[in-house]
């Protein structure tokens, strides 16, 4: 690799890590319905307002040493962590998908659905990231990360429909279920006055069907599937232990698991793994 391409990868690499910046961000305000884009950072602790120094991603963590500067409590790690993975991830698709420096400044007719092909995977990803974080927090698919998923699903879709004007068709049956879904969620939601968990679920997965391709989308229903049927077996023998049998009613075993959080992970680790070994692994 020449050092063109290592300035190319770190760039993305500190474009990856802003994107975690906004992550940490996102999924801390999305569930309070605070604004994601205008209002300020602040220390949680102080309410201190944050600087353009305090608000570098991986950086101002080294640099402060893991504490506010204006009250100096610490900041937990999980910020420079997400912030760290992200730009590791980012570059890892990057490579994957076969975009460089190249691909960027010679071919631009060629390379130009590559690069927005990498934009929709990092759309995407972001997508996972917001749906699962925050289901994992609240056990709440989030509307607006929904509305989110649909959006960029649609962008997609046109665009990839722009390219090979055939697809239009396989993509049809898609549409026809998001719409379907939200006609539900509209009829349960006058009807019990309460967001749907389920249809929350089957978006997400609509979402994951259009941009990781059904058969991904199938493998990681399954994986899921196999989490919830080994927790169930280890609660159930839990259960059995005579300590536990008071503690956990049969209601609280579906209640207690974060399926989006689940979806997410295994669909984001099969699509990874699924570009690295080129076939399936079930
Ligand atoms: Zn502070």
């Amino acid at each position: 690799m020449d050092i063109y391409n290592v300035i190319f990868y770190v760039l993305i690499f500190i474009i990856g890590t802003l994107f975690g910046s906004f992550y940490t961000l996102a999924v801390y305000r999305i569930p309070k319905k605070q604004d994601i884009t205008h209002t300020h950072s602040y220390c949680p602790n102080c309410n201190h307002k944050l600087g353009i120094l305090d608000l570098i991603p991986v950086f101002s963590y080294i640099f402060l040493g893991g504490k506010c500067r204006y009250c100096k409590q610490k900041i937990r790690p999980r910020y420079f962590i997400i912030e760290t993975l992200s730009g590791f991830t980012f570059v890892v698709l990057a490579y994957l998908m076969n975009l460089d420096i190249y691909a960027v400044t010679d071919e631009i007719a060629i390379s130009g659905p590559k690069i927005l092909e990498y934009i929709f995977m990092v759309l995407y990803i972001t997508f996972v990231v917001l749906m699962a974080v925050t289901e994992k927090e609240n056990r709440k698919i989030e509307k607006s990360v929904s509305v989110y998923g649909i959006v960029i699903s649609i962008m997609y879709i046109v665009y990839l429909c722009i390219r090979e004007q055939a697809v239009i068709y396989r993509y049809v049956i898609f549409l026809a279920f998001y719409v379907l879904i939200l006609v539900l969620d509209t009829i349960t939601l006058k009807k019990y006055a309460k967001d749907s968990y389920t249809n929350g679920i089957l978006l997400t997965v609509i979402t994951m069907a259009i941009f990781t391709g059904v058969e991904i989308t199938v493998s990681t229903i399954i994986y899921v599937l196999l989490i919830i049927f080994i927790y169930m077996l280890l609660m159930k023998l839990k259960k059995n232990s005579k300590e536990n049998r008071k503690k956990i009613g049969d209601k609280d075993l579906n209640k207690t698991l974060p399926i989006g959080f689940y979806l997410g992970i295994a669909n984001v680790v099969t699509f990874f793994v699924v570009m690295i070994c080129g076939n399936l692994v079930i």
